[in-house]
């Protein structure tokens, strides 16, 4: 987002900082009341000397506590009730602890206990004069916040669907090593048709995600527009990780639903990916818009 909507002086501050992970983002797109349907987002920034002032309620922040800079999606023009009201701030914020997760004055939030993907820990947060320098402005220039997220959303569910087609390989790998290796009935369950058809049908499914996601990431390298390709490789690629790790949990028999096998984990964490990013259904909605076109 920087790289394509921020000043120069934005993409010298950031960038660096960004790529030697010496500052940690987090994306405050989403809210209570508005999901999918972001250019309803109702946070306020309101113009003060030398800023603004935030004042309004973000959900799902992954990295919220920990984060060093928010992506922040707010309405600086409030007579503009669509996307044309909203701006994007890079917003710094203090770093948080355990005990003092949000320190800075005008931010307050907690965490939200999720079923899985617990790599990421998600945060609702609440502004209440949140303050953000007028240099945060992404852009410099208010109003463009719904064009410059629109611009990234094509990164973002190939990167997405790459996830997808991670996990997925993962549950792959963990179904068959367990095939191999499990004996009932004096064979290794590999030996049976039914195991084998799941195992055959997972390969193709991860073997679809992936090519298509280097299919919509070719695109994009080469600049062509792709988000019809981005979608679909969203919706295949998220798809097959939620199909390959509950056939592999169904491979494993009782282990699979154990806390301590691997792919009970896997499962939970596949089950997210085709709700973040935009969900499966906004996919399909882009995918048959571009049909129709
Ligand atoms: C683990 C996790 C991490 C996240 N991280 C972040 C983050 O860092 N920053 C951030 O800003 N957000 C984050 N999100 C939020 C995520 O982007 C939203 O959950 C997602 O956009 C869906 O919004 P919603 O949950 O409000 O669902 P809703 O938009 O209310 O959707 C509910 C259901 O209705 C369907 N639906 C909605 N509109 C349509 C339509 N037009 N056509 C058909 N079906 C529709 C949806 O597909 C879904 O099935 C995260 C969410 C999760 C679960």
């Amino acid at each position: 987002m920087i790289l394509s909507g921020g000043t120069e002086e934005q993409k010298r501050t950031w960038l660096p900082k960004l790529a030697r992970t010496e500052v940690l983002p987090t994306a405050a797109f989403t809210e209570p009341n508005s999901g999918s349907d972001l250019a309803s987002v109702q946070t306020r920034a309101v113009k003060v000397d030398g800023g603004w002032r935030i004042y309004g309620q973000k959900t799902w922040m992954t990295h919220g506590a920990r984060a060093d800079v928010m992506t922040l999606l707010a309405r600086t023009d409030p007579n503009q009730p669509g996307h044309r009201g909203l701006s994007m701030f890079l917003a710094p914020k203090t770093r948080g602890t355990e005990d003092n997760p949000f320190p800075d004055e005008g931010i307050t939030g907690g965490e939200i206990r999720v079923l899985g993907y617990r790599g990421m820990r998600e945060y609702d947060v609440a502004f209440d004069g949140f303050f953000v320098p007028d240099e945060a402005l992404l852009g410099g220039v208010p109003g463009q916040g719904f064009r410059q997220l629109m611009a990234t959303m094509e990164v973002a569910r190939i990167q997405t669907a790459a996830r997808g087609v991670g996990v997925a390989q993962a549950a792959f790998d963990e179904a068959l090593r367990y095939a191999r290796t499990r004996v009932q009935f004096g064979k290794p369950i590999i030996a049976f048709p039914r195991i084998r058809a799941k195992l055959a049908r997972a390969a193709v499914m991860v073997q679809a995600a992936r090519q298509l996601t280097y299919y919509a990431a070719r695109r994009k390298e080469t600049g062509e527009r792709c988000d019809l390709e981005a979608g679909m490789a969203k919706l295949q690629a998220t798809r097959a990780a939620w199909e390959v790790a509950d056939a592999a949990v169904q491979i494993h028999g009782g282990i699979g639903y154990a806390e301590e096998t691997p792919i009970s984990r896997i499962l939970l964490d596949a089950r997210v990916l085709s709700i973040f990013e935009g969900t499966n259904e906004i996919q399909a909605q882009i995918i048959a818009r571009r049909l129709l076109e």
